[in-house]
């Protein structure tokens, strides 16, 4: 297949100052937690990108001085020429597939507390080190200023040596010290750094003019800014200052790189910005200012919404991190006219949550995201079939559908069994509640792809039982059959069933997925702390019903902190009228009336009534099936559970499961063990 017409216009080259993109595929500054301590990774992660047709291949923050480093979080370092080898081998990596690499040079001040290096951070002002850390940052004297500028030039001219062909001065996300010096937030200074937006911008111009002056020959400079803080008049604005900003710098950097703050809001999930291109009335005025070329993201992932935007003068480059974490050959499958076989980003911010955890990345789309080469996971190849054996998928949810399509891939004749009408498992179910249609994106791709496959026969409507499996005789079998969630209560705050309960008639997410009726005043239990607890309190107060939701956590779906939703999933149940009651489990329950304690006070005790209780606690996986063919097992050259049905779990992890089952079949590795490769310290 050859590329449509239409997107011609996505593979023009584009000159950035000295150098020249080759297409307008631009994978912006993203996180991925392998950084410093696994640069084989880190080189493995972005070349794949690279050869997956994006044009250009940033890292993620790059520290530039130990005065503003990220412990825990292990991101980029280049504090001195120590650390260029290792860029080195990116960069390398980036360029044997014809990209361009660029790399976020970065300085944190008073969003990094240096938990390593001890020293204490710097702010343009005295205020307190970001997060909830007691550390209180020290006011920039003049002297910190013109050693931040030097730090910004010394590692400027490194990362030219490491061969980088972007270098990025960086005032975005709430995070670096040239957007803390832009907000008179956190710059109270007296000094011609302070006060006025021209003295404010003063600092960004220095660095700006000198990082080109020292590398801008041969690289070109990007300036990536946040345009908005979407605070109203509490932060900055598009249409005040953030536009002002960008008309004074207008011409200085090669590049924009634009979206908005803090990263929540440009990271934003799904749920809250179910559209493409949703940043765009924020950053959409740049272009009107500048003649350089212009950034910016929005989780685009189809080709028709890439061209609008450069054919409205919205954006000269497409830029991604989620979508090309989802899929690293986004470009190519669109340049090859293969557009339906894009793995699109679902925008469940499970990358992101990697991150906030401080661990290596991974992607509920992309099982092979962060596996490039500690497995040698390529996202696109998979060793051929071992041999011509036959395999039986049991269950069509994202473990069964992964797992499936990747032994088709392999060239196994798979024949998938599902027991009801449709494909889909949890995320058909789950992506009817309210803001999470996109997770249906997981059985799109999946479904689309193993329907054309010649090697794949689907079973829809056939719930097989044990003697059904063993008399397919098919030689190896992979048992995909979910999970339930639990009725008694048991969970994180339980280990035994609540008193009462069992008197009771009690519904369960499940229950709900299936549209069993509910009435009345609706108490919800969530001892889950996920998104389901809450997307079930919006749907019925949706319908106009009283929701309560009690939870014994301090906040309401407090896991979501790591996906940056948190905040916005708390303050939509208060819009909503949800009545929320943190900080208190369930003791009790009888007809209608549910006994709850503070889980710090036990003594403070009140009864809540119900008229619908519904128990988001925990799930247990549904594998009788599996138990049962055990005792067959010898029957089988391989049997095996997977995805939830092995261990209740994310999405993303049922995916993973599937994906490496699928690898690991005939593969003789020990699946309890694998043997993963790994950076190891060099010891001088
Ligand atoms: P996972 O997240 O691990 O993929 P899901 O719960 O999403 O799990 O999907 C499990 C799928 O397995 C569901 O679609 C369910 O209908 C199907 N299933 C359960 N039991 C059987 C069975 N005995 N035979 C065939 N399919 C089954
Ligand atoms: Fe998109 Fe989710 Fe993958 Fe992140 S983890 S890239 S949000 S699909």
């Amino acid at each position: 297949m050859s590329r449509d017409p239409r997107y011609d216009l996505l593979f023009e080259p584009i000159k950035i100052g000295p150098v020249t993109a080759p297409n307008r595929f631009y994978q912006v500054p993203h996180c991925n937690i392998l950084g410093h301590g696994r640069p084989h990774a880190e080189a493995a992660n972005r070349a794949v990108k690279a050869e997956g047709g994006w044009g250009v291949i940033c890292t993620q923050e790059v520290e530039i001085h130990p005065s503003s480093e990220l412990t825990p979080f292990i991101e980029g370092r280049l504090w001195d020429d120590r650390d260029i080898p290792q860029h080195r081998m990116m960069t390398d990596g980036v360029h044997e597939h014809g990209a361009l690499a660029g790399i976020e040079l970065c300085y944190n001040a008073f969003h990094a507390p240096n938990l390593y290096s001890r020293i204490a951070p710097m702010a343009p002002s005295s205020i307190p080190a970001h997060g909830i850390n007691p550390i209180q940052a020290r006011a920039m004297s003049k002297r910190d200023i013109a050693d931040l500028r030097r730090w910004y030039v010394e590692a400027a001219k490194r990362a030219r040596q490491a061969g980088y062909d972007i270098v990025y001065v960086y005032a975005g996300h709430d995070m670096t010290v040239l957007q803390h010096f832009l907000k008179p937030q956190y710059n109270q200074r007296s000094d011609e750094y302070g006060g006025s937006l021209e003295n404010r911008v003063r600092l960004t111009r220095e660095i700006l003019l000198e990082v080109k002056e020292a590398v801008g020959h041969d690289c070109a400079v990007a300036f990536r800014f946040a345009t908005d803080e979407l605070k109203g008049a509490d932060g900055l604005q598009a249409e005040s200052e953030g536009r002002d900003i960008v008309a004074m710098l207008a011409e200085l950097p090669d590049l924009w790189d634009v979206n908005i703050s803090d990263w929540g809001n440009d990271s934003s999930s799904a749920r809250f910005e179910p559209s493409e291109g949703y940043q765009e009335p924020y950053t959409a005025f740049v272009k009107t200012l500048t003649r350089k070329p212009v950034v910016g993201v929005g989780r685009f992932t189809s080709p028709d919404a890439m061209v609008s935007q450069i054919r409205r003068g919205v954006l000269d480059l497409i830029g991604a991190a989620r979508p090309s974490i989802a899929d690293p050959f986004l470009p190519r499958k669109i340049d090859e006219g293969r557009i339906e076989e894009i793995r699109e980003c679902i925008g469940c911010n499970i990358c992101v949550a990697q991150d906030m955890l401080s661990a290596p990345i991974r992607c509920t789309q992309n099982p092979t995201q962060g596996e490039e080469w500690k497995q040698g996971w390529h996202p696109e190849r998979i060793a051929a079939a071992a041999s011509d054996d036959a395999v039986l998928v049991i269950g069509g949810g994202p473990a069964g559908l992964e797992c499936a399509l990747q032994l088709a891939n392999r060239g196994y004749p798979v024949t998938l069994a599902e027991a009801i009408d449709a494909l889909g498992g949890r995320v058909s179910r789950e992506s009817e509640l309210p803001g999470m249609s996109s997770y249906a994106r997981v059985r799109d791709y999946r479904e689309n792809l193993l329907r054309q496959r010649p090697n794949v026969a689907i079973y829809l409507e056939n719930r097989l039982s044990a003697q059904d499996v063993v008399e397919l005789e098919i030689a190896h079998v992979l048992v995909a059959t979910g999970a339930r969630w639990r009725s008694d209560g048991i969970g994180r705050q339980h280990h035994f069933p609540i008193p009462g309960i069992d008197r009771l008639t009690v519904m369960t997410p499940d229950d709900v997925l299936d549209g069993a009726p509910v009435s009345g005043r609706v108490l919800i239990y969530d001892d889950d702390h996920y998104f389901m607890g809450s997307t079930i309190a919006e749907r019925y107060r949706d319908q106009g019903l009283e929701v309560c939701l009690v939870t014994p956590a301090s906040m309401v779906s407090v896991w979501t902190e790591n996906t940056l939703e948190q905040h916005k999933i708390q303050h939509r149940m208060l819009a909503l009228g949800v009545e929320v009651i943190v900080s208190h489990e369930l003791v009790a329950l009888a007809e209608g009336k549910a006994t709850i304690a503070n889980v710090y006070s036990e003594a403070q005790r009140r009864q809540v009534d119900f008229d619908t209780l519904i128990m988001v606690t925990a799930r247990l996986p549904r594998d009788e099936l599996y138990q049962e063919l055990l005792a067959f097992e010898d029957r089988f050259k391989s049997l095996r559970a997977i995805g939830d049905c092995h261990a209740p779990g994310t999405v993303a992890a049922a995916v993973y499961d599937g994906h490496s089952a699928a690898r690991q079949l005939e593969s003789g590795e020990d699946i309890y063990a694998p043997l993963f490769t790994r950076d190891l310290p060099v010891l001088e």
